[in-house]
């Protein structure tokens, strides 16, 4: 049976749901299916943003409600600490699964949605012919593609953010509930190291082992994180989660037949793998414009070249010299005022914030791999 539709998406993820949620509010005449191999087995993930003033309000926008918000970060190298207050600024942490279940909900009413539906081909004879592997066979006009593919960059200095976590219970007080630690780093020679805390209550904890590492070992970092808990002595373990994510500028398609969205579009961050904030700035560009074969390229994500630019300079800090990068994070986030950094890490700094993020990091390194 070929039943036909005006798009396809493939991937019911973060950006096909995002997307979605807000697009068939403005176009609820086209006729569309979504299509994933298995959305309710995966997605153990916690997505973390930065919000406040002139960044996309996404519990409003999106109708998804924070696990947990916090007003404090802080990081510390050997024995320096960085406390900062982030008012009128705060983090917030969505838990992965009851937000993705929650997008599905607000769109699944005006599409087609099919679960356990692995796309194993994608024809093009005038229309898109996508199979599915038990050999269902869908048409569209427009096929919207959020599948990871192996990505080209614009860098030879790649990194991998490499992490595995570990939500926790302990039996006693263990965490200070109102600050999150950003960055806890290790002295590590050869990769960049630190441990990233979410404390939601007193006793519970998403405790995160982290790596910006060039060839990371996930097995390497579970049992580097597994050692690093014992210091807790008895937990109760909650959950986990884990991820390898690119660090570097993707080479995105100008022109082709379909659309990419997602992590293979650009659409994460090079610096930090956040993809979140920058998902939903492209979507309030190009909700209004409905989407056919003739405005592909209107709905293509651009990624601000400025911001790449910069994140392609620093990652080459953490690729050439790792040991260095503890000093460049502790001196951003001491030197530039808050508010300049936190609009910086969520796509939206102004000219004077690029700046002011510029001046706080270490002057002699940044210049030597500027014109490395
Ligand atoms: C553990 C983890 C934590 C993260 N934390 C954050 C964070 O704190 N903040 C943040 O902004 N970002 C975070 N990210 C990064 C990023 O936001 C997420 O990876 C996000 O899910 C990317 O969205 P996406 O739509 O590109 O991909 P996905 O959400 O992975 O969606 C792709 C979808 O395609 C489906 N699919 C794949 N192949 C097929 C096929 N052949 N047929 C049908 N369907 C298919 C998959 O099942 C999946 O549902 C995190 C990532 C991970 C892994």
């Amino acid at each position: 049976m070929k039943e036909k539709f005006d798009i396809i998406v493939i991937g019911a993820g973060l950006s096909s749901l995002m997307f979605l949620v807000k697009y068939v509010k403005k176009h609820p005449q086209q006729k569309i299916l979504l299509l994933d191999k298995d959305h309710d087995k995966k997605n153990d993930q916690t997505f973390c943003v930065w919000q406040g003033p002139d960044i996309i309000n996404l519990t409003e926008e999106f109708d998804i409600q924070p696990k947990k918000v916090w007003g404090k970060i802080m990081l510390d190298f050997q024995n320096r600490s960085i406390k900062k207050v982030m008012s009128p600024y705060n983090y917030k942490a969505y838990d992965g699964k009851k937000t993705l279940s929650s997008l599905l909900r607000s769109c699944k009413k005006n599409i087609t949605y099919k679960n356990n539906c692995e796309v194993v081909q994608v024809k093009k004879n005038g229309l898109f012919y996508v199979i599915t592997k038990d050999s269902s066979v869908y048409s569209s006009q427009t096929l919207v593609d959020s599948r990871h593919y192996n990505n080209t960059y614009d860098s030879k200095e790649m990194l991998y953010q490499a992490f595995y976590g570990s939500e926790v219970e302990m039996p006693t007080n263990t965490f200070d509930e109102t600050t999150v630690t950003l960055m806890s780093f290790k002295e590590n020679k050869n990769d960049i190291e630190f441990t990233y805390i979410l404390p939601y209550t007193k006793k519970i904890a998403l405790i995160e082992t982290t790596f910006f590492a060039k060839n990371p070992n996930i097995n390497d970092i579970k049992l580097k994180h597994e050692e690093k808990l014992k210091q807790y002595g008895k937990y109760t373990l909650l959950r986990s989660e884990e991820g390898i994510l690119p660090m570097g500028n993707i080479k995105t398609d100008k022109e082709g037949s379909y659309l990419k969205i997602g992590i293979s579009a650009g659409m994460i961050r090079p610096s930090s793998g956040y993809s979140m904030i920058r998902i939903a700035n492209w979507i309030n560009q190009i909700e209004d414009t409905e989407l056919n074969q003739q405005n592909l390229s209107k709905f293509r994500f651009k990624s601000p070249w400025l911001l790449n630019w910069l994140d392609k300079q620093f990652l080459k800090v953490c690729f050439y010299r790792p040991e260095m990068a503890p000093e460049l994070f502790m001196s951003l986030f001491s030197k530039a005022k808050i508010g300049s950094v936190v609009r910086f890490m969520a796509d939206k700094p102004t000219i004077n914030d690029v700046i002011a993020v510029i001046q706080a990091l270490p002057k002699k390194i940044m210049i030597k791999y500027l014109i490395k």
